[in-house]
């Protein structure tokens, strides 16, 4: 099978051909912009973060538009490993010692809180996604195994009780593999059809009234109050935007892809595998994901196929073969499934940051934007889109707590951050296979 290609802008795109585009809910295409309007907020793609932000914002009685390059989770949030992971890429511990006590508290306060919001979302709009409780980190090596102890302590000290740590063969009673140390469950986490809950909110933030156009690219956008953001065949002005076009922006606002890096990650997903077999692989059902640099995500789907994603590669152009790249990894975690056939393969863009946290921040008092969550996003997005609606209504402590973060761009500029990532990446990668 092979890559959808990501490296131009997205234009009467359909969703990948994954397993969560072939097992969506019914959603109608919504119509392209074609005219002249206004509203309060526009926001400019329909991926977590914009329709987090659209609908806290429609809560608040805003008239909110979203312009959509493509179909509503046709980016990273329709096509992701669905895992429900607390906190950030870069841990609380990090965040504290680089940026200081008051910036790690701020947002350590914050770290199980887009958690919250996606499950508040779930109830009250009655958004079917398949969702299930509990995720997993697991240790390949002894050291990874102490990490894991010591997150454990730290995720506590915030307020985390929902922490299980199974140390040496115990892990088995989660995951009938053979390849790792030991375990912690984060029995808060979880996992869901992120397609689904993307259709969902987008059908919630129209039951508020708010108004969603697919297939209208932003191709220009003029500041000034009003801001002028035209389409091919439309134009909004909006006393605010909201950029979320996060890895798949592509050259509208050539200031947010300074600091940053589109990177992808492929998923395959296998046939269904029926329940006993299922039951072995994942026997209650968690989401996993390993503790390596470049980590493999995995996971049960409704119909008991296994979701596997893992590897990354810098810069948007995914592998012409996504099976050949990722079936070995999954049999290296599950060599019992050499003779499963793999139904779906697919690639995705997230965006990466150098440090690996996520760039929050406003451009001209009025064009704000949350991006570069680095890998982890289903949970810091729908924070994000709370955070983009107080700054908006007069609260701005939190989201300053994020944008106050210092961003530097990647060493070697557009030209060369390519490689140098990809050989940051070998090294940690040969630490992880060494166990060091
Ligand atoms: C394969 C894969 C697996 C992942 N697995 C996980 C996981 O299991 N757990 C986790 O926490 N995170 C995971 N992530 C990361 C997570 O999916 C992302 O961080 C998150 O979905 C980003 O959401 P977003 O709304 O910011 O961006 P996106 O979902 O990418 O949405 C951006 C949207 O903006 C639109 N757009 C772009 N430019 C324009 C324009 N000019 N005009 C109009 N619209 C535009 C795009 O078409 C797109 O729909 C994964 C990512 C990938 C790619």
């Amino acid at each position: 099978m092979s890559a959808p290609s990501d490296a131009k802008p997205p234009s009467q795109l359909e969703h990948a051909a994954s397993w969560y585009a072939a097992s969506a809910n019914a959603a109608p295409a919504r119509p392209a912009l074609s005219a002249d309007v206004s509203c309060d907020v526009c926001v400019v793609g329909a991926g977590f973060t914009g329709l987090s932000s659209a609908l806290h914002l429609a809560e608040k009685g805003l008239k909110v538009i979203v312009l959509e390059a493509a179909r509503v989770g046709y980016g990273a949030s329709g096509r992701n490993g669905g895992q429900i992971v607390n906190s950030y890429s870069r841990d609380i511990d990090v965040i504290e010692s680089k940026y200081g006590q008051a910036t790690g508290r701020a947002l350590g306060d914050m770290a199980f809180e887009g958690n919250r919001i996606i499950r508040e979302r779930i109830a009250t709009y009655g958004i079917q996604c398949d969702l299930r409780d509990g995720n997993l980190f697991a240790a390949c090596n002894t050291k990874q195994l102490q990490a894991l102890r010591h997150h454990q302590a730290l995720w506590q000290r915030y307020g985390n009780d929902s922490l299980e740590l199974l140390e040496g063969d115990a892990y088995q009673r989660e995951v009938g593999s053979n390849r790792y140390t030991g375990v912690l469950i984060d029995h808060s986490g979880g996992h869901l059809h992120p397609l689904n809950l993307a259709l969902g909110q987008a059908a919630a933030l129209e039951s508020r009234g708010g108004v969603v156009y697919e297939q209208s690219p932003v191709v220009t956008l003029e500041h000034g109050a009003p801001v002028t953001v035209k389409t091919a065949e439309g134009t909004v002005r909006a006393d605010r935007v909201v950029m979320a076009g996060n890895a798949y922006l592509h050259g509208v606002m050539p200031e947010l892809e300074r600091k940053s890096m589109p990177c992808g990650t492929q998923i395959i997903t296998t046939e269904p595998l029926g329940e006993a077999l299922a039951r072995r692989l994942l026997p209650n059902g968690m989401a996993v994901e390993d503790c390596n640099y470049l980590l493999d995500y995995y996971r049960l789907t409704r119909d008991n196929r296994l979701l596997y994603g893992g590897g990354v590669n810098y810069g948007s152009e995914g592998p012409a073969d996504i099976e050949a790249v990722i079936r070995p990894k999954m049999l290296k975690t599950f060599p019992q499934l050499k003779d499963v056939k793999v139904d779906y393969a697919w690639s995705g863009n997230f965006l990466m940051t150098l440090n690996r946290l996520p760039q929050f921040g406003v451009i001209n008092d009025n064009v704000y934007y949350a991006q570069g969550y680095s890998g982890h996003g289903v949970t810091c997005t729908h924070l994000a889109g709370r955070l983009i609606s107080e700054v908006m209504t007069g609260r701005d402590d939190r989201f300053d707590a994020f944008a106050g973060l210092p961003h530097q761009p990647f060493p070697g500029g557009r030209m060369l951050r390519v490689p140098l990532s990809a050989l940051g990446a070998w090294y940690y990668e040969a630490r992880d296979r060494l166990g060091i």
